[in-house]
């Protein structure tokens, strides 16, 4: 009698525990919701676009198809200060935004990307490095960024020389984003308000002196996609790499991961 009550005592028990389990998934899962409603932003990250073997290169082939993907796929490609209206719900952001980003400046972001941008009709952003620019001969010059400017390519700020600025001190953390911006500035003649850290490093130190410096938000190398619950100074990307099976990596990348992050099993 005694075996019976304890075993209907630990079924009562194991019922109500499972509920409560229940519950609380139940309410996590209403909670992703909400973080996750509204827009989400798939931010690429791209640095060479070339036929060279090493993975910050993809091939200019296999950058055609990743770009055919994303137009037969319905994505519409933004620029950073439609992130930035969209996330603050000043416009409404297409269906799937994406934003194509470049960091560095290399010449073949001219010369092998952006022919096949032009082709599908695709914006882009380029971070650049302005004490390269015209200078390094592997980078582009004004003429070039003025011309891609021209033709739906957005330039932005990945500071004055590229230094990994959590072994800076302030006062040259805060000239590499203030000369940077001010250079570019004066070269293609608009604000300049977006930043990507030099090789993504960044901590919220570094976020303030870039705040304090008059930009308006930064990507950072973090994996992930943008969305409401992002921070401004902290923005997610996905970067896509060369490797053997890069075109499978890309697909993996932009649609696995969006599936994971939904159910909170990435991000948060
Ligand atoms: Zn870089």
């Amino acid at each position: 009698m005694k075996k019976i009550f304890f075993a209907a005592l630990l079924t009562v028990a194991l019922i109500f525990s499972g509920t409560e389990l229940f519950t609380s998934r139940a309410q996590k899962i209403d909670e992703i919701a909400e973080i996750v409603e509204g827009a989400k932003i798939l931010v690429l990250n791209y640095h060479q676009i070339a036929d060279k073997d090493i993975y910050l290169a993809v091939p200019p082939s296999v950058f055609d198809m990743q770009m055919k993907y994303l137009v037969d796929s319905g994505c519409v490609t933004i620029t950073p200060d439609e992130l930035y209206a969209g996330l603050n719900g000043e416009i409404e952001l297409p269906e799937k935004p994406v934003l194509i980003t470049f960091d560095d400046g290399y010449l073949d972001n001219y010369t092998n990307a952006f022919p096949i941008l032009k082709k599908y009709g695709l914006h882009a952003t380029v971070f650049v490095i302005p004490a390269f620019t015209s200078v390094n001969p592997g980078y582009m010059t004004w003429e070039q960024l003025k011309e891609m400017e021209a033709n739906g390519i957005t330039v932005e700020s990945h500071t004055l020389t590229h230094p990994k600025l959590e072994e800076l001190p302030d006062d040259e953390i805060r000239s590499e984003l203030l000369n940077s911006k001010s250079l570019l500035e004066q070269n293609l003649g608009h604000p300049i308000e977006f930043l990507a850290y030099p090789t993504g490093t960044y901590n919220l130190h570094i976020a303030g002196i870039a705040q304090a410096a008059g930009y308006k938000g930064a990507f950072t190398i973090k994996y992930g996609i943008v969305d409401k619950g992002s921070n401004f100074f902290a923005l997610e990307r996905v970067p896509i790499f060369h490797s053997p099976t890069t075109m499978k990596d890309f697909y993996e990348r932009i649609v696995w991961r969006q599936n994971f992050e939904e159910f909170g099993w990435m991000k948060r």
